[in-house]
């Protein structure tokens, strides 16, 4: 036995303020990573190539930051179930540590690749929450149950003291020459291209790869956007948000970090504006962490709605109408643009995330579960437990406890891209169009004639009446079960 210790990277693809990471560290002064592409999950239908491509820069960044430490980052393909204990195996490693996740799948597949490391007789060290700053256990309700409502768990989570950044890996030793020959035996493979894994994506990333990019980003945003953030997040026209969620979804930052740049720049702000800007932002933070955490408690939330009423709910099938959403062909101008925008860029503002869930479920009575679907095969950021939080809470099937929260288009526009700047943006063939039509969503015949644009698919009123129609049979018929 040596005294290597293989750190297995998921969704924490740096080397700074990584707690399994520094724990092995100080453990050993030979620690090597280690990321396996996992076959189960990059043969699953719902993978964006978007996310795969942004994922791979990060590895590529991932494998230069090891370099610079004095190791190396290994890449094996396949079963992680399998891999991971058999790279172990052929390096005599003396350990293997990771930090744990919330997701049910990641939760099997750890559990197995413990079985297999004590088996042979290898240490781990996996029970580092890193990507969230409470573990679960630590957020529970005075009765200590689990909270299913944000404002409480906001409450007793922003009261707690949070842990500072962790020391960055630095000065390790890696594999010397015939350690690596048996690594490759064992299955250490060069880093392919997203290209390579079958996922073409040429859209352009909206965050650059790689720890430094997601650094500076954070640091640009908390210098100054994060202080008009409570006005300007919610109107999509405009670079009022951090766009930091890829980076996030994959650990491509330390939550600590960016949580201690929020406290920094509350302590440098000097507006009660500023201040709240900021507060908001760390509420985000929050939502994110809520919805890990309920993922954790109730993992049957993966598979489908969490309230009664919305089990066996009467969803339209409609293909033609699906479709139509997916492409960003409603007739309706502002689901238009936001859903061009995700096809386009491969992320989509949140105030647009929720006026497009809202209509394909409200407007469009289609199930939410295709919807969540659709997002994940497009989102660069696309992450199951805050896609499953916001399509539920859009749905009005989650844990949130009101009921029925409809988004009128329309209204939605008149507030939040009063000028349609962007509309124009996403939705080419209604540029020239006067910003009333754009806004209302009521182009007429005249102005319709020669645009190649399509008439509105459904009746947004008549619509709404339907859903709560529905919404309240299926209420009644399981209260009363
Ligand atoms: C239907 C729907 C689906 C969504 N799917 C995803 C998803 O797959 N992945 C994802 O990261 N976010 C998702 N969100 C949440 C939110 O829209 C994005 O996190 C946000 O738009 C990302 O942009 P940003 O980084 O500029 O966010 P900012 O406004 O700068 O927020 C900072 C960070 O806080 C977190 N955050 C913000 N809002 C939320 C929220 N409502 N729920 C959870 N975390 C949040 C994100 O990590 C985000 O990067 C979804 C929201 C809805 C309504």
């Amino acid at each position: 036995m040596s005294d290597l210790i293989l750190f297995w990277h998921r969704r924490d693809l740096r080397i700074s303020d990584n707690t399994g990471l520094a724990a092995a560290r100080r453990q050993s002064s030979k620690v090597v990573g280690v990321f396996c592409l996992d076959r189960n999950l990059l043969e699953r239908d719902d993978i964006a190539p978007v996310r795969v491509t942004y994922m791979i820069g990060c590895l590529q960044a991932l494998q230069q930051r090891y370099a610079k430490a004095g190791s190396q980052l290994l890449i094996l393909q396949g079963n992680p179930m399998q891999a991971i204990p058999a790279l172990a195996v052929a390096l005599k490693a003396k350990a293997v540590f990771w930090n744990w996740d919330v997701e049910p799948y990641s939760q099997i597949r750890d559990r197995t690749v413990i079985d297999a490391l004590k088996e042979k007789g290898i240490e781990f060290l996996t029970q580092n929450w890193d990507q969230i700053l409470h573990s679960p256990e630590e957020i529970r309700t005075g009765s200590g149950q689990a909270y299913t409502v944000y404002t409480p768990f906001w409450k007793n989570w922003s009261s707690k003291p949070k842990a500072q950044p962790i020391e960055t890996l630095q000065n390790t030793e890696g594999l010397t020459a015939s350690e690596q020959e048996i690594a490759n035996k064992a299955g250490a493979i060069p880093l392919p291209s997203a290209k390579d894994l079958g996922f073409i994506w040429d859209g352009g990333l909206i965050i650059p790869p790689g720890e430094a990019g997601a650094q500076a980003r954070l640091e640009e945003f908390t210098a100054k956007a994060i202080t008009e953030y409570q006005e300007q997040r919610n109107f999509p026209a405009m670079d009022g948000t951090s766009q930091l969620s890829a980076a996030l979804k994959f650990g491509v930052i330390g939550i600590r970090s960016a949580w201690q740049a929020t406290t920094e720049a509350l302590e440098n702000s000097r507006s009660d504006e500023a201040a709240a800007g900021i507060r908001t932002w760390q509420q985000e933070l929050a939502w994110r962490e809520f919805y890990q955490h309920a993922m954790y408690h109730f993992p049957e939330l993966a598979d489908g709605a969490y309230r009664d009423a919305f089990k066996n709910f009467p969803w339209e099938t409609n293909e033609e109408h699906f479709q139509a959403w997916c492409e960003g062909k409603t007739g309706y101008p502002i689901v238009d643009a936001a859903m061009r925008q995700l096809n386009e860029i491969g992320w989509m503002h949140n105030r647009c995330r929720m006026i497009v869930a809202s209509f394909l479920t409200k407007d469009l009575l289609i199930n939410p579960q295709l919807g969540e679907k659709y997002f994940m095969q497009k989102l660069i950021d696309g992450d199951l437990s805050a896609n499953n939080g916001g399509w539920q809470w859009s749905a009005s099937s989650g844990m949130d406890p009101k009921p029925v929260r409809i988004f009128n288009p329309a209204s939605q526009t008149q507030k939040f891209d009063a000028e349609g700047e962007y509309i124009r943006q996403w939705v080419p063939e209604l540029r020239s169009l006067d910003t009333e039509y754009l806004v209302t969503g009521k182009i007429s015949p005249l102005e319709r004639h020669g645009l190649d644009y399509p008439e509105p698919i459904v009746e947004h009123k008549k619509q709404q009446q339907q859903f709560k129609q529905r919404y309240q049979q299926q209420k009644a018929s399981t209260s009363a079960e």
